[in-house]
């Protein structure tokens, strides 16, 4: 075989004259009679051939002495298809068909003096080429070997390469140290469903794979790893989602000997070293909401700030309306707590300019959109110019007229505005409006585009989280962050003195949980840790474990913390969020090699895949799947 003396990408004016090697795929072909070009294409660029039978034996083949070479390689080299492998080796010369300032390499081509075909292709699918329109993503991913060839899946790969050191060049710079922890774990109830492994040799007992090494992590600070670093693989069984994969990659990390302060300085210190390393931005401190406040202002507790649609709690003005979709929702918990998740509110979002753009079809299906978040409906008016005075116009316009100057004082409205009302208990409120501000802004066209496209970059810490929330189905606590997460330094004496059956109590506690947001979305999320077993033994009381169940499942903890656990905190970042914002795209499948559907097949491997009855007696499973029951048929990707 001809090995290359150089790659594809590397060739300049500066070689012209020499004789070099080249190895790589034909990216294109052209015919031109007795002049063939090829741009042959590896990891590294592009490259033009040239083959020309007199130039070829001018420069090469009169001095291999082989008169007739020449004919033999024009007669291969006229076989060459898009995505045969070669080999060659030519001459440099400067480019005779002009320069091409499209390419690194687009001064210089090589005139061709031998070929080797290292490997002819089949018909290919669909070429590696951006130009081209892309083949469905189905396709994409059957073949992604192909897909990957493309340039621009080769920039995410380089991209994600540069990601890891550049992570590990910052984490190790500053004493972590980096530690693996296992794949084949214990099922744990974290918060997620698990992926379960049989086990052969113990009948009947299972692994999980890991949702994250949250445990592992905290065990290591209890063995002095002081400060830990990995770059892992998560699992979760979820239902699709469109952004979601079922294996993904995490930063995990932990440190000891720190409250939520240090953890949070070390942290931001990591995403301004990226952000400069990845796309030579620098990024400003980042700002701190509380979780109540992104709540109230954004109905979500990863607020979007790139726009300016404010939620408002209007509730004391609601009350004094005639309007019986908001007073009815205020009757609701009145004698509950403000921000109890079930006391009644009126939360309106002022929308500038939205008379004329959101049109009445529009807003008619706000309700739609709203009411699987539990609510029973989204109530509209306009704010509208007059000859005798701006007014409200339309929607439950009779019922806000009368109050009119102090609805325009309590939301600054202007003329040409459309408000929209959600009226119910604090909980669903709160998240409707969250996500209806989110719909309006697309509609409105407010959203700017991505960072990595030339739009803001929004960062910010969302801190003070309650450390519980009920379930909505079992009506059970859950850990809002995981059950690990210390309660803030100043709410824990609150905590442990709580009563377990005190709902508000409880609710009211606010954890030493934080999360880093970027433009809308969550990309690291983690907390102080409780490193002290009476608290670790009341979150597992509230969450509804019993002793012995939170000794089943958790006594490697609870006796790691009895044995000396030093106060310690960690988080993790998506990593695989991280590479869609330096990369500015929407799709997560974009950033992974090897990607699986929203429904979690791998449609290169046709994972997951049926096992033989043998295979499962092996692992001692037996399979209740009855291929006949049209209900139990895979779905479809
Ligand atoms: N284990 C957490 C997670 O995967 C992160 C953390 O608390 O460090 O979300």
């Amino acid at each position: 075989m001809i090995l290359r003396t150089h790659n594809c990408g590397e060739l300049r004016e500066s070689h012209v004259g020499q004789t070099v090697s080249l190895n790589g795929w034909v990216n294109s072909y052209r015919d031109h009679g007795n002049l063939i070009f090829i741009d042959l294409r590896d990891r590294f660029g592009l490259t033009q051939l040239v083959f020309d039978p007199d130039d070829a034996n001018a420069a090469g083949l009169a001095v291999a002495g082989d008169k007739h070479a020449h004919t033999g390689m024009m007669g291969l080299a006229d076989k060459l298809r898009n995505e045969d492998v070669v080999a060659v080796t030519g001459l440099v010369r400067v480019r005779r068909g002009g320069e091409n300032p499209k390419l690194p390499t687009g001064k210089i081509e090589i005139v061709v003096t031998s070929l080797e075909v290292l490997n002819k292709t089949e018909n290919p699918p669909f070429l590696p080429d951006d130009n081209a329109a892309l083949p469905n993503e189905e396709l994409r991913l059957k073949y992604r070997y192909l897909d990957l060839r493309r340039p621009a899946m080769q920039r995410v790969l380089a991209t994600r390469s540069r990601a890891y050191k550049v992570t590990r060049d910052y984490f190790h710079n500053n004493g972590f140290l980096e530690v693996e922890t296992p794949i084949l774990y214990k099922s744990t109830p974290e918060g997620a469903r698990e992926f379960l492994v049989p086990c052969r040799n113990v009948p009947g007992n299972f692994y999980a794979l890991p949702q994250s090494p949250q445990l592992f992590k905290q065990i290591l600070m209890v063995a002095n790893a002081d400060r830990y670093m990995q770059i892992c693989r998560c699992f979760r069984d979820e239902d699709p989602r469109a952004d979601r994969q079922p294996e993904f990659t995490q930063i995990d990390l932990e440190m000891s000997f720190v409250r939520r302060e240090q953890l949070m300085q070390m942290m931001e210190g990591f995403v301004r070293h990226f952000w400069k390393e990845m796309l030579g931005y620098t990024v400003p401190p980042l700002q701190r909401m509380s979780y109540r406040d992104a709540m109230e202002k954004y109905g979500i507790d990863r607020p979007d700030t790139r726009y300016d649609l404010f939620i408002h709690d209007i509730s004391e003005l609601a009350a004094r309306t005639e309007f019986a979709v908001f007073r009815n929702a205020l009757e609701k918990g009145k004698d509950r707590p403000k921000f109890n998740s079930k006391r009644g509110v009126v939360k309106a979002i002022r929308v500038p300019g939205g008379a004329e753009k959101l049109t009445r079809k529009i807003t008619d299906g706000y309700s739609d959109f709203a009411k699987p978040f539990g609510v029973g409906g989204v109530a509209t008016v306009k704010y509208i110019a007059d000859p005798a005075g701006p007014k409200f116009d339309t929607g439950c316009a009779k019922f806000l007229e009368p109050l009119k100057a102090d609805f325009v004082a309590a939301l600054g409205l202007q003329p040409g505005d459309t408000v929209l009302f959600i009226a119910d208990a604090y909980a669903p409120a709160t998240k409707a409006i969250g996500e209806l501000r989110q719909k309006v802004a697309r509609d409105m066209g407010m959203v700017p585009p991505h960072g990595a496209q030339g739009g803001p970059w929004n960062f910010l810490w969302v801190v003070d989280f309650p450390m519980f929330e009920k379930n909505k189905e079992t009506g059970k606590w859950i850990a809002m962050h995981h059950p690990f997460t210390a309660p803030r330094d100043d709410q824990r004496d609150l905590f442990v003195n709580a009563g377990v059956e005190d709902d508000d109590a409880i609710e009211s506690i606010v954890s030493a949980g934080y999360d880093i947001v970027l433009n809308g979305s969550e990309i690291a999320g983690g907390s102080v840790r409780i490193h002290d077993k009476a608290v670790q033994a009341k979150v597992f009381q509230l969450l509804g474990l019993s002793p012995e169940q939170a000794k089943e499942k958790f006594s490697f903890l609870l006796e790691a913390l009895s044995y000396g656990a030093p106060p310690h905190a960690g988080i993790a970042f998506g990593f695989d969020r991280l590479i869609m914002h330096v990369l500015g795209t929407e799709n997560i499948r974009d950033v992974i090699a090897f990607p699986k559907t929203q429904i979690g097949q791998d449609l290169m491997t046709r994972a997951p895949s049926f096992v033989p009855d043998k295979q499962l007696a092996d692992v001692h499973v037996k399979s209740t799947f009855d291929p006949n029951a049209q209900a139990q048929q895979p779905a479809k990707a």
